[in-house]
């Protein structure tokens, strides 16, 4: 059996100053502790915060991510960040195509590949975050959608350039709406995905692959969620920003 770790993922969108942020993370910090070495934590503030965050991060193993980069290295892209800028603020993951860039800053499957790239080049570890929405999965289009994203996503990557990925199977129609897909709805995605991963790259590739499901997750289903053989972890918004409700989250085994 390949063994995947465990990650659990907060994405903290535009909520919290550096200020706010940092006393989050002291809190997590402690409440996190005991968590062991079976979970990893993830958590990706806005960028004014990254750096108070990852002072706050210091001797903790909680890992630090941004929520979007832009694939140049450097250059006249006033209000984008660059690879180096992240990493420099401490940053190992970064979150790539989440629906709200999809939706409200004009992200494309294009845009999301160059980003990619860049993550990848950087040696940053990319959470790619691919989701339908609510009309889709009613016409039955699902795996066609996230086919289509996860292909065009990551078209001309080879294997060597997939090591660090993560997937995020996010549903639109769940995220933030209180909808949580069933745990087997989420299963049944994760395995069709794994499948497609497989086909485009290798079986060993997909086997390792971490593929987190983010749609409302909360403390009263994410046992449920996590207990499905292909849910490797879970990209979290709302219930993330309370520092109490995300370490309950993040012991979902208790
Ligand atoms: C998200 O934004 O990635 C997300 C899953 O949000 P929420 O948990 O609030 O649905």
């Amino acid at each position: 059996m390949p063994s995947r770790k465990p990650l659990i993922a907060g994405n903290w969108k535009m909520h919290k100053t550096g200020t706010e942020a940092a006393l989050a993370a002291r809190q997590l910090t402690a409440l996190t502790a005991d968590a062991g070495d079976d979970v990893e934590v993830m958590i990706a503030p806005t960028f004014t915060a990254l750096s108070q965050v990852k002072a706050e991060l210091a001797g903790s193993t909680i890992e630090l991510g941004a929520q979007n980069l832009h694939w140049e290295e450097k250059g006249a892209f006033t209000g984008e960040i660059a690879a180096d800028m992240l990493i420099d603020a401490g940053c190992t993951y970064v979150i790539i195509g989440h629906s709200e860039r999809r939706q409200f800053f004009g992200e494309t499957d294009q845009t999301v590949n160059k980003r990619t790239r860049a993550a990848v080049n950087a040696g940053l570890r990319p959470v790619l975050c691919i989701g339908e929405s609510e009309v889709e999965r009613d016409a039955g289009q699902t795996f066609s959608v996230l086919d289509k994203q996860l292909q065009n996503g990551l078209e001309s990557f080879v294997l060597q350039d997939l090591q660090r990925l993560v997937i995020a199977y996010e549903p639109v129609w769940a995220i933030g709406t209180g909808k949580t897909a069933t745990s087997e709805q989420a299963q049944q995605v994760h395995a069709h995905l794994r499948k497609q991963l497989a086909s485009l790259w290798d079986d060993e590739f997909a086997q390792q692959l971490r593929i987190l499901y983010g749609g409302s997750v909360k403390p009263s289903n994410v046992a449920e969620l996590m207990a499905m053989p292909d849910v490797d972890g879970a990209l979290v918004g709302g219930a993330s920003l309370d520092p109490e409700t995300f370490s309950q989250l993040v012991h979902y085994k208790k």
